[in-house]
C-alpha cells in the first residue's frame, strides 16, 4: 500500500498528526503496535490545560489545542464533561503566586476570588482557611478512554484515515517502512511512539537526556450528589506547572512545601481532580523517573493523594473504585521534541507530560514548518 503520510502510534499525538495530514487532504494510514491504544493518552485526566502551561509556545500550543477539542468533540461524540479550573491556595506563599500570575498575560480571563466568593459558585470545595481561588474558565476535560477510540474512529469515518492496530512498525526508511505484517511506502512518516525510547530512532533520542516519568492515578466514588464545577488543583501544583513555578514567589512556596510536604514532594506528588459522566472523580497524581520504572503501585503515594484530596473538596465519601499507572517521556527542558531523521521523516514526542493539551497545536506546528 502507498500513502502520503504514514503515523506511526496512536495516542494523541499520532491522532493529531493523522487530523492534521487529513485535514490538509493527504492520504493517512496510522500503525499501532497494540490492538486499541493503551498508552498514556487512555490514562491520563484527560484535562486540556490551558492555564499554568510554561509561558511562550506552550500556552499558545494549548490554546490551540483546547480550540480544536471545542472544534472536533461535538462532531466526534466526544463530551466535555466539564470545563474550566479551580486551583486554591491553602498557604499565604500559595495566595503570593497567585497574585503574580494574575499580574501575568496568562492570566487573561482568569478571577482571583476570595474564599467566600469561591464557595458561593463552587459549594464542594473545600474553603476554610483558604488564601484566594484561582478560578481559570479555559479548560475542558474529556474523558481519554473512551474520547481517544472515539476520535480514531471519527478520522476513519469522515476524514478517510485508515488504521491498521496490532501492527508494530520495525524499521522506517522513508518512502518504506516494514512492519510486523508488511512493507508500505509513505511519501512522509511521523513516528508518535509516545514513551517508546528504545525502539524507533533510539540513537536520535539519546542526547536529548530523556527519562520516563511513571504517574500514579486513582478513580474515586464520592458522595451520591457530588458535583465538581471543574477541574481543581491546589499548592503543590504551584510548584509544578510552570506557568506558575517558574515565577519567582514560588520559590517561597517550594521552600515552605519542603518542610510540610516533604514525603509528597519526594513523590512529585500533586492535586488534580476531574469528574467523569458517572460521578466519579478521577485523582491524581504522582511522578517518579528513571530509565525504567516497576509497574507496582505504592500505597503509600496513594495515601498522600487521598489525604490532598480530602483536604481540598467537601467529601463524606471517597472510595477507590480503580488504580492505575501511566507513562511518558520526560525532558527536564524540552516541553516536546521533534526530530528529523531524514527530509521525509519526523518523530515528535511530548516530553513535559502535557500531550492531551498540547497536540493539536504542536501537530500544526510540525507540518506547517515542514
Ligand atoms: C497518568 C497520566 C496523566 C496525564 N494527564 C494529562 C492531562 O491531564 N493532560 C495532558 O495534557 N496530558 C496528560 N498526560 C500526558 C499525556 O497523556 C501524554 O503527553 C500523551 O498521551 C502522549 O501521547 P502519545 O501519543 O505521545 O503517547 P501514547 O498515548 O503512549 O501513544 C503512543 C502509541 O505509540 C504506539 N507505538 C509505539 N511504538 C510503536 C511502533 N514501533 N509501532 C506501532 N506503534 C507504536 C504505542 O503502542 C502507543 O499506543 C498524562 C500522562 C499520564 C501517563
Amino acid at each position: 500500500m502507498t500513502v502520503d503520510v504514514l503515523v506511526v502510534g496512536a495516542g494523541i499525538v499520532g491522532l493529531a498528526h493523522a487530523y492534521e495530514a487529513a485535514r490538509r487532504g493527504l492520504k493517512v494510514l496510522v500503525m499501532e503496535r497494540d490492538a486499541a491504544c493503551i498508552g498514556a493518552s487512555i490514562r491520563n485526566f484527560g484535562f486540556v490545560t490551558v492555564t499554568g502551561q510554561q509561558a511562550g509556545a506552550s500556552w499558545a500550543r494549548a490554546r490551540r489545542s483546547r480550540d480544536v477539542w471545542a472544534e472536533l468533540a461535538p462532531q466526534a461524540g466526544i463530551d466535555v464533561v466539564h470545563r474550566g479550573l479551580w486551583l486554591s491556595a491553602q498557604r499565604s506563599e500559595a495566595g503570593g503566586v497567585l497574585e503574580a500570575f494574575m499580574a501575568t498575560e496568562m492570566a487573561q480571563g482568569c478571577e482571583l476570588l476570595s474564599p467566600a466568593a469561591a464557595a458561593a459558585r463552587f459549594a464542594g470545595l473545600r474553603t476554610e482557611g483558604l488564601q484566594s481561588v484561582l478560578y481559570s474558565p479555559h479548560e475542558l476535560r474529556v474523558e481519554s478512554r473512551s474520547a481517544i477510540p472515539k476520535l480514531a474512529a471519527w478520522l476513519a469515518e469522515t476524514h478517510g484515515v485508515q488504521f491498521r492496530f496490532g501492527e508494530a512498525v520495525l524499521a522506517v526508511a522513508t518512502p518504506e517502512v516494514h512492519t510486523s505484517r508488511g512493507v508500505y511506502r509513505a511519501e512522509r512518516v511521523i513516528v508518535c511512539g509516545g514513551a517508546e525510547l528504545n525502539g524507533l530512532f533510539a540513537p536520535l533520542w539519546q542526547p536529548h537526556d530523556l527519562r520516563l516519568c511513571q504517574l500514579q492515578m486513582l478513580r474515586v466514588r464520592p458522595q451520591a450528589g457530588f458535583r465538581l464545577e471543574g477541574s481543581v488543583m491546589g499548592d503543590l501544583s504551584l510548584v509544578r506547572y510552570e506557568g506558575y513555578a517558574a515565577l519567582p514567589e514560588a520559590q517561597t512556596l517550594r521552600e515552605r512545601l519542603l518542610a510540610e510536604e516533604g514525603a509528597s514532594l519526594a513523590h512529585g506528588i500533586h492535586l488534580i481532580v476531574v469528574q467523569s459522566a458517572d460521578g466519579s472523580l478521577v485523582v491524581g497524581d504522582s511522578h517518579h523517573y528513571g530509565p525504567v520504572l516497576p509497574p507496582f503501585a505504592l500505597e503509600e503515594v496513594d495515601a498522600l493523594i487521598l489525604r490532598q484530596l480530602r483536604a481540598a473538596l467537601r467529601l463524606s465519601e471517597a472510595t477507590v473504585i480503580e488504580r492505575w499507572v501511566g507513562t511518558y517521556p520526560s525532558s527536564s527542558h524540552e516541553p516536546c521534541l521533534v526530530l528529523a531523521p531524514d527530509a521525509a521523516t519526523r518523530a515528535v514526542t511530548v516530553t513535559s507530560g502535557t500531550g492531551a493539551s498540547t497536540a493539536f497545536g504542536l501537530a500544526e506546528e510540525v507540518f506547517a514548518a515542514w
